[in-house]
């Protein structure tokens, strides 16, 4: 890992501030972010650590929506009584994620901009050709092991997936990413469109800007909301890291299926 500078913002806007101001990147739970610099993708020369910032850790009911701060952790969420009872969806996405050492650590915030793991992405030594990585370097992935690679959605230039769960949950059920800017606006992106597709330009993952934060994520309450599940197709569903076959699900079938399920699940 190379040197950077690492801050500790007291609020919100001075992280924001402090983020915008150079090649930087927020630190929340750090299970992505430092994987990531460990092995040489990402080389930011500032982390600004979010983790203390309390204002982001409340979880909020009111009669039509949850709202859940961006640095709750998965753990909290999956634990809270109201989210078990009125968003099951939600919490199945949460509790069958990575394993409860990594739940306790990883922030929604942090879970939502969590990169792929696509193997040639996350190995830039051996494999130097990712358009994700470097644009215009080619995709290594094309002509090689493909097997968790995306079937819908891919482009010439990169057929990696997203891994992550609670998005393809918040996604059915219509959620919000609420972001925060340097001149303290706020702005909602549809969960949905805040992941952009590979098409050209792979590299570009997210609609967020760069003095732009998550500061939380609102869900609509609903009775198909209450009545949902979220089902994760597997190759198996014990967590071992060590193993060649990993706990992410199989994308190409989790993400339809999954969405297919809650969507037959409404009964309003
Ligand atoms: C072995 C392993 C298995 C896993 N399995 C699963 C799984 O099965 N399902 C699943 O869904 N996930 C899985 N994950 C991913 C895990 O859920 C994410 O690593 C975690 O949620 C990231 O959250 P974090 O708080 O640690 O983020 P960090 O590592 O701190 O940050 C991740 C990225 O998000 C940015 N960021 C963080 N907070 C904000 C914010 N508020 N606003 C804007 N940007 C922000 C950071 O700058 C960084 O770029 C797994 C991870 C590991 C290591
Ligand atoms: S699929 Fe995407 S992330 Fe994987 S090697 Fe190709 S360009 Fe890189």
């Amino acid at each position: 890992m190379n040197t950077f500078i690492f801050k500790t913002p007291t609020s919100v806007d001075d992280a924001i501030n402090l983020n915008a101001s150079g090649p930087s990147r927020f630190l929340a739970g750090g299970t992505t972010i430092l994987d990531l610099m460990k092995c040489n993708v990402e080389d930011p020369q500032q982390l600004v650590d979010i983790s203390r910032l309390k204002a982001l850790r409340d979880i909020t009911f009111t009669q039509n929506t949850m709202r859940i701060g961006a640095l709750v952790r998965m753990s909290e969420l999956a634990s809270h009584a109201e989210c078990q009872r009125r968003a099951p969806a939600i919490y199945d996405s949460l509790w069958q994620a990575a394993s409860p050492q990594l739940r306790n650590m990883a922030t929604i915030g942090g879970n939502l901009r969590q990169r792929t793991r696509c193997a040639y992405f996350r190995d830039p030594a051996t494999f130097p050709a990712c358009n994700k990585r470097q644009p215009g370097s080619g995709c290594s992935a094309l002509d090689g092991i493909n097997r968790g690679h995306a079937i819908l959605g891919g482009s010439e230039a990169c057929v990696a997936v997203y891994p992550g769960d609670l998005a393809v949950a918040l996604t059915a059920f219509d959620a919000q990413i609420v972001l925060r800017n340097a001149q303290q606006q706020e702005r909602r992106v549809p969960v949905e469109m805040f992941f952009l597709l590979p098409q050209h330009t792979p590299h570009l993952e997210h609609d967020i800007a760069a003095d732009e934060m998550i500061v939380a994520v609102e869900v609509p309450l609903s009775s198909a909301l209450k009545h949902s599940h979220y089902m994760k197709v597997r190759d198996r569903a014990s967590y071992d890291s060590r193993r060649p076959v990993r706990p992410w699900g199989l994308r190409c079938m989790a993400i339809p299926l999954a969405i297919s399920v809650l969507r037959w699940g409404r009964c309003d």
